[in-house]
């Protein structure tokens, strides 16, 4: 191992920085393109599981600039299923072919002029489905009779492997303590910004594809995609752009596209080209898989773990694509952690599910695994008694026994766990943290430590993925094995010098570090020294290994290219010793001179000497050769194949993570504020200690998403629910603590620089290390991913506190795929007797409450309703009057209702059954069931919504601050055929304050309003409501009258105005009116306003004298739409009190003196009374739950500041 120079080990600047920073980085879209170049876009599938019965092209290739149109089956027919990595009875095609398996799944690709008309054509293919039940979690996959998703598997387990290393029966039968967990781990990503991309051209003289695609490695799918096209490998031209805009392993799943874009070029006889977009990665790109574990350790009387036993359930998706089922294997011989276990069990299942196809992910595998293992030790230290740090130390690796062989096979390199952890206690002030703790409980709050320690592995053995075959199965294919790691170093005739690798990064900052480390090797400024990291696989020398996965540069390919270096160094220390008259052994590389150590004032400039090779190869010493080019392939003899006991050296290098925090809980909210993290990283020899930091905050940022914001949710119906960024919440800096990063460094002995993996750890540790202290503060073991605030009121809150009289849960109606119709079903317990319930049933505003979206009920007899009920199917809503009608009348146990609705855009009917019965103790449950289907005119498709506002004039949209109606338009939400832009008007452009209002025209921006002077004293509320809304970008864009005529139920705006009981003003060509706030709201983004009539103006009243207003919200991040929002408005008159967030229009209520005796009466029923959203980011207990809590904090604050006022 060579010594550190002056630039390795520096925080040196990145030499990429000054191009990416000034917007110069060449991403693959910028790239130059031919100019013939035709565009791709994908129709995909709308559903989760589904028959494909027909799909009609002939529309969508009759479009004027559709070169082609290809289905599963055209895609078929010109290439080869791709690899699946295990013995299965299964294909796995790039494109739907008879079935869709996943929603976002293609099914059909356009190529086109343009990406617009590609879309468009897109729009016009028609495909029949028949729906299938879809199967979305894991165990419900594995019971019998499940549906299952490829027939020719049988079933939807694709593989089942046990393994038993030691003797773990025996381990468990002696044990003092059995100590169990079962965890799911949920489906996340780490999410990069720049999505997929690819440029295919083919040359059919040659039968050759070139593609250009910002694919990640490993290149091992170079082989899966030669074969999938049916061609040699040689005749795959693969290459990558210079810069890749972040990855985290995620694009690696680009490889299916590059197949199908390969395709289209061939088809169209053009080149191709395809970007992805948000939506489209979202649902359809790839993601890190969920796993179910049950785990078990058979623990003795002093806290050792002599055994484990693990069960994992993985879920990969729809399909197994390569080089899956890795996630489950790349772990494998890390098992054990950080701990010397003997004796462990392991029964791996992979199963197919209706979910987007799995693969790589930053932490692969590492954030499952750790999340049982470090809750499980968590959970042995509470049952023992044993502090946990404690159980910990006892039970890790002890120093002195590295390398270190574990009992699943890896060898680990180097390490002192203990040390390290007392090293980090001390220096990261655990103690302190702990006696903060104590002192916060102490008061009463909810604070926990929670801790985890990892092993991080990295430099993949390319044979750990066959361990998931059995000894013979391994013996008939041939061993696999290694990490072949290539670097090039060339001198040109002025003497600079060019790195080559095969490394393909996205961000990291490799170019950097090859200088370093060759500038340290050479004796040359960084600037002589220029890397290349883009790979062209015709051209440069690449293996199967290659790429940017496994944390394997620092470690494999920077030393790979550190040898290559020396081996050049060796050569011109021959030649410079022959000139210098010494012994190359003599020799320096030092400030671009070589000399002689003993007389370096005799020195050679290093371009004279390294030119020599070009300019005179006559005069080179024997034996030499060249001196203007190595090429060195490494691998590591440690990383052998899986033995006959499949025990597995999975990865070469083991780094050590000791991570710790504190995190409070906030009782009101639920909400987990990490008051402070430590996280301290051997990483073997750190080679620029920036960037190492760097990687660190980066893994601690994506994995605080994924502890508390970020899952992928399906629902049962396999539909994607969090297919945008506003649902899929990745933290932003405001969600993100700083951290306390230390280090402690024992090289790698098996590595050419010492240097071990750092960028993956804190997605393995950080999860379950917050995880833990969240179990610590709230004395709960059941903790599951991502944490939300939700989430963990309901496990501090207790029971809910019931109604005060009968209310029946409303129903969250669902539209199934394929279908045009809402179903529901719920239960609501009340602690009433049948016969009060009964009656109450019957009356309206009852029947109010069950019909999903009914307001204004009215009775017209004992059996006979009306009311308005808004309904949608997507993103069509509207109103509709419902005729409701009660028949089967069975007095006390059950009533029919059959209700007919027309509107505007079509006509819908709809059955409810409401069944009642006794509960055991006393009290009633109300079993409703509803199917609504909605017909007519109602849009389910965006055509048919074209045509329905086509029909009804509605074919303009006003476009004010574009901040909602924007993204509407991006994801084709909204199809207006005009734009007519209200924002640029200068006289709508005021604020005008008249009569006691504050008028505001419809082109004043929100910040506009946010700056009035004096908004503070005008009118307090908007003063402290506004700051709510989005960012700052967000409020000088979007307008007031926009975010009105939106009508978010979370929006603030529209909530001031209903509690400030302000006005709308609306004009159409002939008429102006205005409209009082509460009749101006209809529902979920459903307002008074007639297609035709544009808000001019909203008025807000100004503050009258000795009013107090108070405003308080609860959202997921910073900026994030309310979760719940509440407005106090206090005066001689009253109080009230105004909801937002939680039913589908912010609602008022008149609190009359608003006394606090009787308040929490109060607050209950209107949290009742309200019809609770149930959604991703709360549960409608949740909602109802904060409206108490705020509510009753608001109205104590608008109060105090009434009294103020007066006084
Ligand atoms: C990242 C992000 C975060 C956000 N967070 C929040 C938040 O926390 N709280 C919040 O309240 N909002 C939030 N918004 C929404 C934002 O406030 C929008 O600006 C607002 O909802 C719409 O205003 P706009 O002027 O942009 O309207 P546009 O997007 O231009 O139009 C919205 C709709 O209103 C109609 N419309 C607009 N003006 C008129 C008019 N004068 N007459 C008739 N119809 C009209 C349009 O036709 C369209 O249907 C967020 C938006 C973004 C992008």
């Amino acid at each position: 191992m060579r010594q550190l120079g002056t630039l390795v080990g520096q925080s040196v600047a990145r030499v990429e920085d000054a191009t990416l920073l000034t917007g110069n980085g060449r991403y693959l879209d910028d790239l130059p393109q031919r100019k013939d170049t035709r565009h791709i876009a994908f129709l995909r599938a709308d559903q989760a599981h589904a028959k494909i019965i027909s799909i009609d092209t002939k529309d969508a290739r009759a479009l004027p600039g559709v070169v082609a149109v290809l289905t599963g089956d055209d895609v078929a027919a010109l290439t080869r299923s791709m690899t699946v990595g295990v013995k299965a009875d299964v294909e796995a095609w790039p494109m739907a072919r008879d079935r869709v398996r996943y929603v976002g799944e293609p099914v059909a690709m356009v190529v086109a002029i343009d990406r617009y008309v590609a879309e468009d054509a897109v729009d016009l293919i028609r495909v029949e489905y028949e729906t299938m039940p879809a199967v979305v979690d894991p165990m419900e996959a594995l019971a019998p009779g499940a549906e299952v998703l490829h027939p020719s598997l049988g079933g939807n387990l694709i593989s089942e492997r046990s393994f038993r290393y030691g003797d773990p029966d025996v381990a468990f039968a002696e044990a003092a303590h059995r100590v169990s967990i079962s965890v799911t781990y949920p489906r996340n990503s780490c999410t990069p910004m720049e999505c997929y991309g690819v440029v295919a051209e083919y040359l059919p003289s040659e039968d050759i594809f070139d593609i250009t695609a910002n694919f990640q490695g490993p290149f091992s799918i170079h082989t899966v995609i030669a074969r999938s096209l049916g061609v040699p490998g040689n005749r795959l031209r693969l290459r990558t752009p210079p810069d890749s805009g972040g990855s985290f392993g995620v694009k690696q799943g680009v490889f299916p596209y590059v197949i199908l874009a390969g395709v289209a070029a061939k088809v169209a006889g053009y080149p191709v080209k395809w970007i992805e977009d948000r939506l489209e990665h979202l649902s359809a790109s790839v993601s890190a898989t969920n796993r179910v574990t049950t785990l078990s350790a058979a623990v003795d009387g002093t806290g050792r773990i002599q055994a484990l036993e693990w069960d994992q359930v993985e879920d990969c998706g729809a399909h197994l694509r390569a080089p899956e089922p890795a996630t489950l294997y790349r772990m494998h011989g890390n098992m054990t952690g950080a701990y010397a276990i003997r004796n462990v069990s392991i029964r791996n299942r992979v199963v197919l599910t209706n979910k987007t196809p799995t693969g790589l992910n930053r932490g692969f595998g590492g954030p499952q695994v750790y999340f049982a293992l470090e809750r499980l030790v968590h959970k042995i230290a509470l049952e023992l008694g044993i502090d946990p740090l404690e159980l910990i130390r006892r039970n890790l690796v002890p120093t002195g026994d590295f390398p270190y062989r574990t009992a699943t096979g890896a060898l680990m390199d180097s390490g002192d766990y203990s040390k390290a952890l007392y090293t980090a206690a001390h220096a990261g002030k655990l103690d302190k943290l702990l006696a903060l703790r104590d002192a916060a409980r102490a008061e009463g709050r909810l604070y926990g430590v929670g801790y985890c320690v990892a092993v991080e592995p990295s430099v993949s053995n390319m044979g750990y993925i066959t361990t998931v075959l059995t000894p013979d199965q391994r013996a008939k294919a041939g061993p696999k094995n290694g990490a072949q790691a290539v670097g090039t170093i060339t001198v040109d005739p002025m003497g600079t010098v060019t790195v080559k690798t095969a490394s393909v990064p996205q961000g990291q900052g490799h170019r950097t570090v090859l200088a370093q480390v060759v500038g340290d090797i050479l004796g040359l400024p960084m600037g002589d020294i220029r890397a290349i990291v883009d790979v062209d696989t015709s051209r440069d020398p690449w293996s199967i290994a290659a790429g940017n996965y496994s944390s394997r540069f620092a470690a494999a390919v920077a030393g790979a290219v550190s040898l290559a270096a020396q081996q050049l160094r060796g050569k011109l220390a021959k030649m410079a010793a022959q000139q210098l008259g010494c012994g190359p052994e003599a020799i320096t590389f030092a400030g671009g001179k070589v000399f002689d150590r003993e007389n370096p004032a005799a020195a050679i400039p290093f371009g004279r000497l390294a030119g020599t090779s070009h300019w005179a190869p006559g005069t080179l010493p024997e034996g030499i050769g060249q001196a203007i080019s190595e090429t060195v392939f490494w691998s590591p003899p440690e990383l052998t194949a899986p033995n006959e006991k499949d025990e597995v050296n999975s990865s070469l290098c083991h780094g050590f993570i000791f991570d710790f925090c504190g995190v409070e809980i906030d009782r009101l909210t639920g909400q987990v504020r990490i008051d402070r993290y430590v996280s301290m990283h051997d990483c073997g020899r750190i080679l620029h200690p920036g960037m190492v930091d760097g990687q660190i905050r980066g893994a601690f940022l994506q994995a605080v998403g994924a502890a508390l914001y970020e899952e992928f949710v399906y629902a049962e119906d396999g539909s994607f629910e969090s297919g945008t960024l506003a649902d899929y919440l990745i933290p932003t800096v405001m969600e993100t603590p700083d951290i306390q990063i230390l280090h402690f460094e024992t090289p790698s002995p098996f590595t050419p620089l010492g240097a071990k993996g750092v960028a993956e750890g804190n997605c393995m540790s950080t999860p379950v290390c917050i995880a833990n202290a969240v179990a610590d503060a709230l004395s709960c073991e059941n903790i599951t991913l991502p944490i939300t605030p939700s989430k963990v009121l309901a496990m501090i809150g207790g029971e809910e506190r019931p109604p005060s009289k009968p209310i029946a849960k409303p129903v969250k109606a669902k539209a199934k795929p394929g279908e045009r119709a809402l179903t529901g079903e719920g239960e609501a317990d009340v602690s009433s007797p049948r016969e009060a319930v009964w009656h109450m049933l019957l009356e309206a505003e009852t029947l109010a409450a069950i019909i999903p979206g009914a307001h204004g009920v009215q009775k017209l007899s004992p059996d006979h309703f009306t009311a308005t009920v808004t309904l949608g199917v997507g993103p069509v809503k509207d109103k509709y009057e419902a005729d409701v009608r009660l028949s089967d009348i069975d007095h006390l146990n059950s009533v029919t209702l059959t209700g007919a609705v027309t509107g505007r855009l079509g006509s819908g009917g709809g059955t409810g059954v409401i069944r009642l019965s006794d509960l055991p103790g006393g009290g009633t449950r109300l079993h409703y069931s509803y199917v609504a289907t909605v017909g007519g005119k109602v849009a389910s498709s965006r055509q048919e919504i074209l045509d329905a506002l086509a029909e009804h004039g509605s074919d303009a949209s006003v476009i004010a601050g574009g901040q909602t109606l924007v993204p509407m338009l991006n994801m084709r939400l909204a199809k207006p055929k005009v734009l007519i832009d209200a924002a640029r008007l200068p006289d709508l452009a005021r604020i005008e304050e008249e009569k006691g209002e504050l008028r505001i025209g419809c082109a004043v921006r929100q910040a506009q309003l946010e700056q009035l002077p004096n908004l503070v004293s005008k009118q307090p509320l908007l003063a402290r409501a506004i700051p709510f809304i989005g960012h700052v970008q967000t409020r000088a864009r979007g307008t007031v009258c926009g975010s009105i005529a939106h009508a978010d139920p979370s929006a603030e705006l529209p909530l001031c105005l209903i509690a400030l009981q302000g006005k709308v003003h609306l004009r159409t060509r002939r008429k102006a009116r205005t409209v009082r706030a509460e009749d101006f709201f209809l529902g979920m983004m459903s307002t008074a306003r007639e297609p035709d009539e544009l808000i001019e103006a909203v008025s807000y009243p100004t503050a009258a004298p000795g009013t107090g207003f108070a405003f308080q919200e609860i959202g997921r991040r910073h900026g994030d739409f309310a979760i719940v929002a509440v407005a106090a408005v206090a005066s001689d008159d009253g109080v009230s009190l105004t909801v937002g967030g939680v039913d589908d229009v912010a609602r008022r209520f008149d609190l009359g003196a608003g006394r606090d005796d009787g308040l929490d009466d109060a607050l209950n029923d209107i949290a009742w009374s309200l019809n609770a959203r149930d959604d991703l980011h709360a549960s409608a207990a949740y909602r109802r739950e904060i409206t108490r809590r705020l509510g009753r904090h608001v109205i104590h604050q608008a109060k105090a500041e009434a009294a103020r006022c007066q006084s």
